[in-house]
């Protein structure tokens, strides 16, 4: 297997306190898994608020540097990229989506403006008729089409329209991954499954891998292949969707729900602590 992704023992740490009581504190621990360059897949990262979702997220999109481990994307150490050039390549195969569409587009800009400055920055396209025709494929992927978007605003549209036409402008440059950090959480209930079979069709029709970072258990129960469920920055289970959330012990997948969406976050803890332990002292098989 050739790997598109690859997280070594991942650890980001952040220091914390004042002057003199300075401390530590670890936003992701020990995080390692492989994602198949041949096998695109939809491979969800779960977790309650503050479990570490978010700084995974900007590890492996290269905006915030491990301070253990390593991440390689196609084999190269994503930290060691630095030349421009070499930054825009990484950056056209490695495209986010991001939770709060309305603070994604700028309300004074109309979206059309986001797509052709990326087909010009990716692509290097300089025709209009190319630039519009880039932008209009693009919204094909996500059931819209640049007719119904040219000129129109952010305020204009819903939470899910404007999602689906922020998944066009991060397929206009080609990637290979695609991270979407908790991208239905601002969308209204009643589009979101439309939003995360979207993700579905990419892997299917355009071979995109996805890291779908949710809190919504349902969701992702429903569209991913592989899941890991991170607490607390560590990862307390991980292996094949269904497997994970589909069946686990009646008692575990309630305290995991619970982790995640906390009304019993004692019974919770102290289960998942349990599960933790057993996992630290090898006893436990990860699918990592
Ligand atoms: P999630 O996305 O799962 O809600 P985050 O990755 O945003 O979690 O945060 C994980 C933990 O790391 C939180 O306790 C958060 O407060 C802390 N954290 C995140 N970024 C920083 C930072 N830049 N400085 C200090 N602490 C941070
Ligand atoms: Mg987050």
């Amino acid at each position: 297997m050739s790997a598109l992704l690859q997280l070594d023992h991942v650890g980001r740490s952040y220091p914390v306190g004042g002057l003199f009581a300075r401390g530590k504190m670890q936003a992701v621990k020990d995080l390692s898994f492989t994602l198949d360059a041949e096998k695109p897949e939809i491979f969800t990262i779960v977790g309650e608020s503050g479990s570490g979702k978010t700084t995974t997220a900007r590890m492996i999109l290269g905006n915030e540097v491990p301070t253990s481990g390593a991440i390689h994307f196609l084999g190269k150490d994503v930290t060691t990229i630095r030349s421009r050039s070499d930054r825009l390549a990484f950056m056209a195969k490695v495209q986010p989506i991001f939770q709060n569409p309305f603070e994604a587009f700028n309300p004074l800009t109309t979206l059309d403006f986001y797509l052709f400055s990326t087909a010009r920055r990716f692509l290097g396209l300089k025709a209009r008729s190319e630039i519009d025709a880039a932008a209009d494929k693009a919204l094909q992927h996500v059931g819209l089409s640049l007719a119904e978007v040219r000129g129109r605003y952010s305020h204009e549209l819903s939470g899910g329209q404007l999602q689906r036409i922020a998944v066009a402008r991060a397929l206009i440059p080609g990637p290979k991954l695609i991270v979407a950090d908790e991208p239905v959480s601002m969308v209204d209930a009643s589009l979101r499954m439309s939003i995360v079979n979207l993700f579905r069709t990419l892997r299917d029709d355009l071979g995109v891998t996805i890291i779908y970072i949710t809190h919504d258990l349902s969701t992702a129960y429903y569209i991913s292949d592989r899941v890991i469920i991170m607490h607390r920055g560590e990862v307390i289970e991980a292996g094949e969707a269904r497997a994970v959330l589909g069946h686990p012990s009646q008692e575990y997948s309630r305290a995991l729900r619970n982790a995640v969406l906390p009304p019993d976050p004692v019974a919770a803890r102290r289960i998942i602590n349990e599960r933790l332990e057993r996992r630290r002292s090898g006893l436990a098989e990860g699918a990592g």
